[in-house]
């Protein structure tokens, strides 16, 4: 790899992505990696410092995770962040106990050693964040103290060995100054240029792609969400129309949304597109089906057969295709190379995952190293328009797990038509980029109402809307009253089928984004 990069080493800590953010923040890559990976995984990403997060366990463990102490060696300088600070400790003679007074949330520290580079224009009071319970309590020869709470060891160094680590978390909001701690140790000790811009991304990118790819041809199966079309773009820059891309209309898409997103792609920004409207097909695999997660199965093995058909019609014509490009995102990757055990599949995921080994593609993708605001930073300065960068992301199986119950075509269009007013309303309101998800939801229940002094017995659609990160949480946004009123006046008018409105104030956990 020819872009410095700070590798941090994965402990299992909430708060690890954070790190790695803040670093690329700044301008400079960095590349979480479980930690267990060898000094030649470590290496292959020519590193010029390593950062070790923090973590559940505690060093004296007998389970408790290790890395290669190797690390310590390679003459690269290190950053140990809570748990890691204990790593250093107890791996080069110190000792590790568990302390008489944990300290979780906010505290104090006083720096000790100002003088020390990590903590180079710092006041000598800092707000910290700590979240530990155990404690270095003595030292490994070489290290001194280079600060402290009232209670407890907040920072130890070693400067000829070129090793820094402190008990607080400098990558979290509540340490105020932790960014310029970051920087002091990737800029100041590790020598970061911070030339990883959106620029500097997109023509390396471009360039390895084509090389990659010489004369051979790529398919992509675009959903028409955010990150497939980024990845697209990028391709397309990179190959023109040696890539394909294929768009299916899996009979649960928003309301015009084959249509539009054909024409966005294609005029504005000028891909070789190839849409398929699978509708019936898909819709007939989804009779009578009702569990969440056969349907979601059902799409996805659907899916599967469509773009495989269509992937052999285009190979016959283009005389091959070899690549398949996909829009797999950073946390995707660190989610499934993560220190923590596996983790309970709350719902299976849609993705194309499954075809590269039936069709013998070979893998493209250009985000594998990204979150999903620097794939937008991305997507802006390839100039890509602000309409399909900032669309709400929007799940493989559509509407499919918003229906509840039977999915049918004229459910399909009646959620179609609420969905519709739902997202119009918000983006009228201003609110559309603000919230995570905003949609409706057609629920199997049906109630009395009064219409027109007649009675009804109709469906009820429930209002979801959500703030979000990552996805991976969630909280139900408070909708002004005014936008809900409209929102519910409308659908209960314009849309047959639904005679009530009702609005969900689940955060997630414990409920999730989408209804099934
Ligand atoms: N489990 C260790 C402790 O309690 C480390 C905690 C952490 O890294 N956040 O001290």
């Amino acid at each position: 790899m020819d872009t410095q990069s700070i590798v941090i080493l994965d402990f299992g800590s909430q708060y690890t992505q954070l790190i790695a953010r803040r670093i690329r923040e700044q301008n400079v890559f960095s590349a979480v990696l479980p930690c267990t990976a060898s000094l030649a995984e470590i290496k292959a990403y020519s590193p010029i410092g390593i950062i070790l997060s923090g973590g559940p366990y505690s060093v004296y463990d007998a389970d408790a995770p290790d890395a290669d102490p190797g690390i310590l060696d390679i003459g690269l300088p290190v950053l140990g962040i809570c748990y890691g600070l204990q790593f250093i400790a107890h791996h080069l003679g110190g000792k590790v106990l568990s302390a008489d007074k944990r300290e979780y949330g906010h505290a104090e520290v006083h720096i000790e050693d100002s003088k020390t580079p990590l903590f180079a224009g710092l006041p000598t009071t800092l707000q910290v964040w700590m979240s530990h319970g155990d404690e270095a309590l003595e030292l490994p020869t070489g290290f001194h103290r280079t600060a402290a709470t009232s209670n407890a060891l907040a920072g130890i160094a070693n400067e000829t060995r070129r090793i820094w680590a402190v008990q607080f978390h400098p990558e979290v909001h509540h340490t105020p100054l932790g960014s310029q701690l970051l920087k002091n140790f990737v800029f100041g000790i590790c020598g970061a240029q911070g030339d990883w811009t959106a620029a500097h991304f997109i023509e390396s990118t471009v360039n390895s792609i084509r090389e990659k790819v010489g004369q051979g041809h790529v398919i992509c199966a675009l959903s028409g969400g955010v990150d497939s079309s980024v990845a697209a773009v990028l391709v397309h820059r990179a190959i023109g129309d040696q890539l394909t891309c294929v768009f299916v209309n899996n009979g649960v898409l928003r309301k015009n949304e084959f249509t539009q997103v054909t024409k966005n792609l294609r005029d504005k920004l000028g891909l070789n597109l190839v849409p398929v409207d699978a509708s019936a097909r898909f819709l007939e695999k989804l009779a009578g089906v009702t569990d969440p997660e056969t349907k979601r199965k059902q799409i996805g093995r659907e899916f599967i057969a469509v773009f495989d058909d269509e992937a052999t019609r285009i190979a016959e014509q283009t005389g091959g295709v070899d690549w398949l490009v996909q829009g797999t995102l950073y946390p995707d990757v660190i989610e499934s190379s993560s220190v923590r055990g596996p983790s309970q599949t709350i719902k299976s995921h849609h993705n194309v995952g499954g075809l590269p080994e039936t069709m013998k593609m070979k893998l493209i993708e250009p985000l594998r190293d990204l979150f999903k605001d620097e794939v937008r930073r991305i997507g802006r300065d390839l100039g890509m328009p602000e309409d399909i960068l900032g669309r709400q992301p929007f799940p493989g199986p559509g509407l499919a797990v918003r229906i509840l119950g039977e999915v049918t075509a004229e459910r399909v269009a009646i959620l179609q038509e609420a969905d519709d007013i739902v997202v119009n309303e918000i983006k009228t309101a201003g609110l559309y980029s603000q919230v995570w998800q905003s949609f409706a939801v057609l629920l199997p229940v049906r109630s009395v109402g009064v219409m027109g002094d007649q009675r009804t017995y109709a469906n009820t659609c429930a209002i979801r809307a959500v703030h979000s990160e990552d996805g991976m949480t969630a909280d139900w946004v408070p909708l002004p009253y005014e936008v809900l009123k409209r929102i519910s006046s409308r659908i209960v008018n314009e849309v047959r089928g639904i005679n009530r409105v009702v609005y969900d104030i689940t955060s997630k956990p414990p409920g999730t984004i989408e209804w099934e």
